[in-house]
């Protein structure tokens, strides 16, 4: 037995790639950007404080764009404010990630219709990686979002694009009917 090989069988030995330990830190020290937009940013608050602890993820908001690794856009988002919300964009380093909150921000919401001052999606000025649904989303909601997100992070690779991180993603999405009747059978039995 060589040396090397004493050492190794003393101690734990941990095999991996430089991809998965790079992921593996990126996802788990999530920084979103604390800024919010209407109503649904109070719900963002709340997923914030004690009650949920989004700090046990490793995510922790930042007040400023250029140590943020991730947009949680959180509320209506007015023609005015879409410009700032460009900006804000551009000023985060790569790679940058994009949730969107909330039915103002994924396509209006109760403005569809006759909000001449809304946008009908802010993925028509930035890209948007994960949407969760609702007016507004509960915290339980915000946190599966940040969780895709977090997934999307652990499948993106040296030999894997964000594009197709994504398709995979979204093949994994959970069948929300499937899941309900899955509960109530269970309930039942
Ligand atoms: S989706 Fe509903 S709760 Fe959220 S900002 Fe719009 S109106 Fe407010």
């Amino acid at each position: 037995m060589g040396l090397l090989d004493a050492k190794v069988s003393n101690r734990n030995v941990l095999v991996t790639s430089v991809d998965n330990v790079m992921n593996w830190a990126r996802l788990s020290s999530l920084w979103p950007m604390g800024f919010g937009l209407a109503c649904c940013a109070i719900e963002m608050m709340a997923t914030n404080a004690s009650n949920y602890d989004l700090e046990r993820f490793g995510i922790f908001p930042r007040s400023s764009p250029r140590q943020s690794d991730l947009m949680i856009v959180a509320g209506t988002v007015t023609m005015k404010m879409a410009e700032r919300v460009v900006t804000l964009y551009e000023q985060m380093p790569e790679p940058r990630y994009v949730l969107s909150m909330g039915s103002c921000s994924n396509c209006g919401g109760p403005y569809w219709d006759h909000g001449y001052h809304v946008l009908k999606g802010v993925d028509r000025v930035i890209p948007v990686d994960v949407y969760v649904p609702g007016c507004p989303p509960r915290p339980e909601a915000l946190i599966g979002g940040l969780m895709k997100i977090q997934e999307l992070i652990r499948m993106e690779g040296l030999g894997i694009s964000r594009e197709e991180a994504l398709k995979k993603l979204a093949e994994k999405s959970v069948d929300a009917q499937q899941v309900l009747d899955q509960t109530r059978k269970a309930a039942i039995a």
